[in-house]
């Protein structure tokens, strides 16, 4: 057989194998019970998700942060959404002194030796994230599934660092990708994302935690950018492209596609919202995993982030905050 034959045949199987995990056909793997979840960065995805899971699923939840400042500005927001559902009635006092008192923190990531569940919300680098997963395949215990809210990485080689052995899938099986959307207390959406080793366990406990947690799951491949974001960041990007060649100011930029598709907010903003960094990370993974020159990210957007402009967590971005 030719090499190409080789690999036609590879890439079907890995295909097959993909799929599978897509079946409607019934399974008869069972969810496992998550009494504890740990949580590993407390930016604004990881508070975020800390917190619905406080309120929500009533989980206790140990964050973990490598920056003590993270920490203290997370938790001083956490505080904040909670005064304001308490003020708006939403939630009662005894209500959101307790989701407070289920959050613990660390700055060390060893105290997650007891969680059932972990779901890392580190910056989009893949070096970091690989790195984690190498650490927490053996500080979490046996059975915890390794989650990730990744936006572009891809999660068969998050699972591939959690081994030294690829035959060896007791780790990498309990990999997966629980993809919230920003911001997390908002959003009901989450795109669950399977590497080619995830089990049906692994796949089943996180779409259980996920309803737990009031939100709506939706599958998707390991694909770059998988859905969500293959589809809103080459929107993102044109935008900008739209503003570095004159086509548009950003005022009128966001203004017809907020006002023209009834959506809260235009490109621009939104790209303020998720963080500029962010933005051409996936760009970057897009571009460089496909290949295709469709997703080069703008000039613009690479400037940007060269200045620390990046969105409202910097204070600048589009706009000013
Ligand atoms: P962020 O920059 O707001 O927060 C990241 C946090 O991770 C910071 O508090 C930082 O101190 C901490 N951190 C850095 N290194 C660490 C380490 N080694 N151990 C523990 N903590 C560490 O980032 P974010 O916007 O919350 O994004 C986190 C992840 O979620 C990224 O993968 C991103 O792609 C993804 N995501 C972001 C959005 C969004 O709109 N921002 C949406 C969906 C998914």
């Amino acid at each position: 057989m030719s090499f190409a034959a080789v690999t036609r045949q590879g890439a079907r199987y890995a295909r097959f194998a993909q799929l599978r995990c897509f079946s409607s056909t019934p399974k008869t793997s069972a969810a496992a019970e998550v009494k504890k979840l740990g949580v590993i960065g407390a930016g604004q995805m990881g508070l975020g998700i800390a917190l619905v899971a406080a309120q929500k699923a009533q989980l206790p939840i140990k964050l973990v942060d490598t920056s003590q400042a993270s920490i203290d500005k997370g938790l001083k927001f956490a505080n904040k959404l909670l005064e304001k559902d308490v003020g708006k009635q939403r939630i009662s006092q005894d209500d959101a002194t307790a989701a407070r008192e289920r959050l613990s923190t660390s700055t060390n990531i060893d105290d997650l030796s007891d969680v059932d569940f972990v779901i890392e919300a580190v910056p989009e680098i893949p070096d970091l994230k690989t790195k984690i997963f190498s650490q927490i395949a053996q500080i979490c215990p046996s059975h915890a599934i390794l989650a990730t809210n990744t936006s572009s990485i891809s999660i068969t080689r998050i699972a591939a660092a959690t081994t030294t052995d690829p035959t060896d899938l007791s780790a990498p099986s309990r990999v997966i990708s629980t993809h919230f959307m920003n911001p997390v207390p908002v959003q009901k959406g989450v795109e669950i994302i399977t590497g080619l080793q995830t089990s049906q366990n692994t796949i089943d406990t996180a779409i259980e935690l996920c309803k737990k947690m009031g939100k709506i799951p939706s599958k998707s491949a390991d694909s770059p950018g998988f859905l969500a974001n293959r589809i809103l960041m080459p929107y993102i990007n044109e935008a900008i492209i739209c503003l570095e060649t004159g086509v548009g100011n950003k005022e009128d930029i966001d203004s017809i596609m907020k006002n023209g598709t009834n959506v809260p907010m235009g490109p621009l903003q939104l790209a303020d919202f998720i963080g500029i960094d962010t933005c051409l990370a996936i760009m970057k993974v897009l571009h460089e995993e496909t290949g295709d020159s469709k997703y080069r990210p703008a000039v613009l957007l690479r400037k940007m982030v060269d200045a620390g402009w990046l969105g409202k967590k910097s204070g600048k971005g589009f706009y000013d905050y």
